[in-house]
């Protein structure tokens, strides 16, 4: 018999993983308030509703054998009642609790001596004294994403956009480069780390541009991001899949910067480069299934396509251009909206010759703008 599972959110994340479950003897089913979303275009299972909110989550969740998410915005409170009633909850509660406040997220970092840039929590006020030498960076506890919530202070003017809500501050990372390695966690406890990936990021959107995989790393630090990753999943205890960003910092250090309790963004490269992709890896872990070892069918990189210029009904331009470059593969998120750095779609390319001239090529031929 299939197994009933369902998923909180219905975003492209969801929409991949769906892609992926066709091949599994699984019925998905999504949680979304759009039910004409990512997922709501392609999969017949989107409940209408808010996944923030109890008794939606409560009766969308009664009728599955599990639950999982997409997104961390979620009602965690329903969530405990649901696994109080036997429905299984992957992540744990608790594990997504801890994750999407900041402040606590951090906490748990010091808690099991995982290194990460020295912080400060704050309440909502400018406090009088910083704790650290500018710059420095606020980083909003609850709420923010993609580089939204976070801010960089390097003069006494820029305080002028001080965030008034519960933050962190955080002491300014001399950054080399940036990775982030996903891990899968099953209910069995195994854990296995997918090859790194290195990022790159967009200065005007500060989301990231693109990204390659396997990292330019030398071996010993890319194992060492693997140890890293893996002691942070294996500290939360809680099944499910995980995506671990850091910093390699210029003096050599590896630092956590944070964690996402779901697949991510950084995760996109493995659905053609690895033997295993991210959303493959999410339904492995959420049917206990046999984790392998997982091998680099071929390098990559994965930009993303970004909306740009007005908002307003999706259009794409570029498409038969891109689909003339060997080694590339496209990703429609079936967003009817485009909006200024919006993501609406990525790119993959495999054994790229040149990156940056390839990212170039990509960012150049293929645009999506709001009609
Ligand atoms: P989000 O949850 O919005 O992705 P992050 O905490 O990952 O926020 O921060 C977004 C980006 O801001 C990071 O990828 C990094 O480029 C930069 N950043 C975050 N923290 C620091 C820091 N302590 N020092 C320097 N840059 C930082």
């Amino acid at each position: 018999m299939n197994t009933t599972i369902g998923i909180l959110g219905g975003g492209q994340l969801g929409r991949m993983l769906f892609q992926q479950a066709t091949n599994y003897p699984v019925n998905l089913t999504f949680l979304d308030k759009d039910i004409n979303g990512p997922c709501g275009s392609i999969c017949r299972d989107v409940v209408e509703g808010d996944p923030m909110n109890y008794e939606d989550v409560l009766a969308f969740g009664r009728s599955c054998d599990l639950v999982s998410i997409e997104i961390e915005a979620v009602n965690t409170e329903a969530l405990r009642q649901l696994q109080e009633e036997g429905i299984q909850v992957i992540p744990s509660p608790d594990a997504i609790e801890t994750i999407r406040d900041k402040g606590l997220q951090k906490q748990y970092y010091s808690k099991y001596s995982i290194s990460t840039m020295p912080y400060q929590l704050i309440d909502s006020e400018k406090p009088k004294d910083f704790p650290f030498e500018m710059p420095f960076v606020q980083k909003l506890r609850q709420g923010g994403y993609d580089g939204k919530g976070v801010q960089v202070f390097r003069t006494k003017d820029d305080l002028k956009a001080w965030f008034a809500e519960p933050s962190l501050l955080e002491e300014a990372a001399k950054i080399q480069t940036e990775i982030a390695v996903i891990v899968g966690r099953s209910p069995s406890g195994q854990s296995i780390a997918l090859p790194e990936c290195e990022m790159v990021f967009d200065p005007v959107y500060n989301l990231v541009s693109h990204l390659q995989m396997p990292s330019s790393l030398d071996r010993t630090i890319q194992e060492e991001a693997k140890q890293l990753a893996i002691q942070v999943v294996e500290a939360l205890d809680s099944p499910g899949i995980f995506a671990v960003e850091m910093f390699l910092l210029e003096d050599g250090r590896l630092v956590v910067n944070e964690t996402a309790p779901r697949t991510h963004n950084s995760g996109h490269a493995t659905i053609e480069s690895l033997s295993l992709s991210q959303f493959d890896l999410h339904l492995r872990v959420l049917l206990d299934l046999s984790l392998p070892d997982v091998r680099i069918n071929a390098p990559a990189i994965m930009v993303n396509v970004i909306g740009s210029g007005k908002a307003g009904k999706a259009k794409i331009a570029g498409l038969d251009d891109l689909s003339a470059l060997p080694d590339v593969y496209f990703h429609w998120y079936g967003k009817f909206q485009s909006k200024p750095g919006r993501k609406m779609g990525h790119v993959t390319i495999l054994n790229p010759q040149n990156a940056s001239e390839m990212v170039d090529t990509v960012l150049n031929t293929i645009q999506v703008t709001g009609e």
